[in-house]
């Protein structure tokens, strides 16, 4: 008889499990239910800034809604669960149905952080209008709804979000300005130098930024009309978006007595305390760290399909290295590792490209990478994202891999897309094998399906590959 899988949430997480699970042939042995709260299907919450800038929700789909179904998979659209009965082995929805399972997986992701401000809401109670987040496809279409051209938007939060967020919108035609709390813009990826560079080429596009600042309060009578800031300004505005961060979602693993800390706690194996119950994601807690990005979860989606699945017992998830990329056209910026030299033998080796605005920077300790950072110009990003994730050593003259990454590795192959780990040869062979368009190779390869940002490096491998293979 098989056993019911319920997967409690329908993220980039939940989604990805999915294809790892019908890979190794789960519906032979499981009935799964997915239970999401968004009533969409899947998609790719990485790519939102492109439905903030005015593209359909459709282009960022992953699962259209009738996926499920046709491949056997219940989807509960829209439901949202409120508690598991691990005895039992039951999750009850906040509409009060109950479903019996034999094994459950939170994968409940985050929810945006929204710091203490005054004025968040009208005299009675209810959201001010005009405030909002950036995490779904809904909050996208209501800031793009209120979002004339001509108007004003002040973005809270100088991270990648929070760029992400402030150049959709300065598209749009609003005149944004983005507070950060911090003196140096995406101060958890870069130095002061890399957010210098960063901002000058913000504000070259038209948005204004000022650090060291916050907002302290939202004014309006009943629709947003003005943030004030700590210090007394005040900066007019028609739309507050606040990007300043995660709270991993343990709301319901909570009530349901499974062990949580900052996130829902897992081992090796992606197993909670609770027998039956997994986590993945950015609701999952492992060895002391909860991550943000999607690379690291989909090494967990891999590995908890193994185990679930039976496919590989002995998989474990033993952490992944992160790197962060900012998607905002115009400039590049790529960051992993730690930003600064942090023991005396550290080496820090640096390239500071003033007039071309480009700062490139490499910490090496022990002769291998401990971060880097590019500002300007990423085009050494995948080869060094794969030197630092196979701990490689480097060559000893370090400007040849700062420049282009075209340095002597001892990896036979080198990757070109990162998120999913893709190859370079396997990627030629795909389009070898009759992809001949972007879409099909993206769908062979997995490559490209991130954060999009090699999807360049794909197009001229195919310029080269197809018209090489039709000579
Ligand atoms: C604008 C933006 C840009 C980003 N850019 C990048 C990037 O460039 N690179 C990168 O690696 N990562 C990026 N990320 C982060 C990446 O999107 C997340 O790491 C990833 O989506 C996490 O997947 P998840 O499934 O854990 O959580 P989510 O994708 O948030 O999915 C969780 C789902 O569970 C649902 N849910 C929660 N509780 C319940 C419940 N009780 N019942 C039912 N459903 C529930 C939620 O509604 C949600 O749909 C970005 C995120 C955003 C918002």
């Amino acid at each position: 008889m098989k056993k019911r899988l319920a997967i409690i949430g329908n993220g980039m997480a939940a989604s990805r499990l999915l294809d790892e699970l019908l890979r190794r042939n789960a519906g032979a042995s499981f009935e799964i239910s997915v239970f999401g709260e968004e009533s969409r299907g899947a998609y790719n919450r990485i790519l939102l800034g492109r439905v903030l800038s005015g593209g359909e929700p459709d282009e960022i789909a992953l699962k259209p809604n009738d996926w499920y179904a046709q491949r056997g998979v219940v989807f509960h659209a829209g439901v949202r669960v409120a508690k598991v009965d691990p005895v039992a082995r039951r999750l009850t929805t906040s509409a009060g149905e109950l479903h019996p399972y034999d094994v459950c997986v939170f994968a409940t992701g985050s929810s945006p952080l929204v710091p203490r401000v005054g004025g968040l809401k009208s005299d009675d109670g209810s959201p001010r209008d005009g405030v909002h987040v950036f995490r779904t496809i809904d909050d996208c279409v209501a800031i793009r709804d209120r979002a004339r051209p001509g108007s004003s938007a002040v973005v809270v939060g100088g991270g990648l979000l929070g760029l992400e967020a402030a150049k959709a919108l300065c598209d749009l035609g609003l005149h944004v300005t983005v507070l950060h709390l911090e003196p140096v813009l995406m101060n958890a990826q870069l130095d002061k130098n890399g957010g210098d560079l960063l901002r000058r080429a913000i504000e070259k596009m038209g948005i204004f930024v000022r650090t060291g600042t916050s907002a302290e309060e939202v004014l309006g009578n009943g629709h947003v009309e003005a943030v004030k800031l700590r210090g007394g300004d005040v900066v007019p505005a028609d739309l507050v978006v606040f990007a300043c961060g995660i709270v991993p979602r343990v709301e319901v693993a909570k009530a349901s007595g499974v062990p949580v800390n900052r996130a829902i706690l897992v081992n090796d194996l992606l197993a909670t305390q609770v027998p039956g119950v997994y986590a993945v994601g950015e609701c999952a807690e492992h060895a002391g760290k909860v991550y943000g990005l999607v690379q690291p979860i989909w090494e967990q989606c891999a590995v908890l399909a193994d185990v679930l699945t039976g496919a590989n017992p002995r998989a474990r998830y033993l952490g992944s290295k992160v790197y962060a990329r900012l998607k905002v056209a115009g400039v590049e910026v790529a960051s992993f590792g730690v930003t600064d030299a942090e023991f005396p033998s550290d080496e820090v080796v640096q390239v500071f490209e003033d007039r071309r605005g480009v700062y490139r920077k490499l910490v090496v300790r022990d002769g291998k990478l401990a971060g880097a950072m590019l500002v300007g110009c990423a085009d050494a990003a995948p080869a060094l994202v794969q030197m630092f994730d196979r701990d490689e050593p480097l060559p000893p003259n370090r400007l040849d891999v700062l420049a282009t990454g075209n340095a002597p590795t001892t990896a036979t192959e080198r990757e070109v897309c990162n998120c999913n780990h893709v190859t370079e040869s396997a990627v030629v062979g795909a389009i070898r094998d009759g992809c001949d368009t972007l879409p099909a190779l993206c769908d062979a390869t997995r490559a490209g399906t991130g954060c999009g940002s090699c999807r360049g490096q794909l197009i001229s491998l195919l310029a080269t590959h197809v018209t090489l293979a039709s000579v």
